[in-house]
């Protein structure tokens, strides 16, 4: 737990790390990410910061994991793509201060705004920022690639058993699963413009299951 406000994330990759930290950067041992506080911005350091300064959590690396589903409009097979950390710390919301850092398998989804270095990263032809038609929740979505349905993040990660919610491990083997080493940022779950006070779930456990043997 970080009893910090605002702290902000450094993208720094290096192992060597003793000129940072005499810059005044920190390290979180849970969650991996470098930091530092707002009034501790100076000098070297501003070279690791994104161009981003409102975000509600953050990981030192990511997966970027694009699998493959059938379309629920036209059924064709269609690429997906989800973001997966295995470490990450997120915005304490509920009235408290701070930061939570958490170690766990975890996709997130709902992502609302990400910086260009990031963008740039996860780069996919039928994922960018639209809106729902049925929440108004404005955010990175998956799309058909023959059809151009919506395929929101609801169902992908919290219902539909053929995406992301409970991936089966034959599945993950088959999915195209990318690392990348660089500081993720984004702010994620803002609810739709008509319900401000919703609470919109941006965080699931990444549960790959094991499919029982075929019934004889
Ligand atoms: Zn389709």
């Amino acid at each position: 737990m970080i009893n910090i406000d605002h702290i902000i994330p450094l993208n720094i990759q290096s192992d060597n790390v003793t000129d940072v930290t005499c810059q005044g950067a920190y390290f979180d041992n849970v969650s991996g990410i470098w930091y530092t506080e707002s009034d501790g911005l100076k000098g070297a350091l501003s070279e690791y910061v994104y161009s981003m300064n409102s975000y509600n959590i953050m990981a030192p690396y990511y997966l970027v994991i694009t699998s493959k589903m059938h379309c629920w409009n036209c059924h064709q097979s269609t690429r997906i793509h989800g973001v997966m950390f295995t470490r990450f710390i997120k915005k304490i919301q509920d009235g408290g201060e701070g930061w939570l850092p958490v170690r766990r398998n975890t996709f997130l989804f709902h992502i609302n705004a990400l910086p260009e270095e990031i963008m740039k990263d996860i780069k996919a032809s039928n994922y960018y920022l639209d809106k729902s038609k049925t929440t108004g929740l404005r955010y990175w979505m998956n799309h058909c690639e023959i059809c151009g349905e919506r395929l929101g993040d609801y169902e992908l990660f919290c219902v539909e058993d053929d995406a992301f919610h409970r991936m089966a491990v034959e599945k993950l083997l088959r999915a195209n699963v990318r690392k990348v080493n660089r500081l993720f940022i984004s702010t994620a779950g803002n609810p739709a413009e008509h319900a401000p006070k919703d609470v919109v779930r941006y965080l699931c456990d990444a549960r790959f299951v094991m499919n029982g043997p075929a019934a004889p």
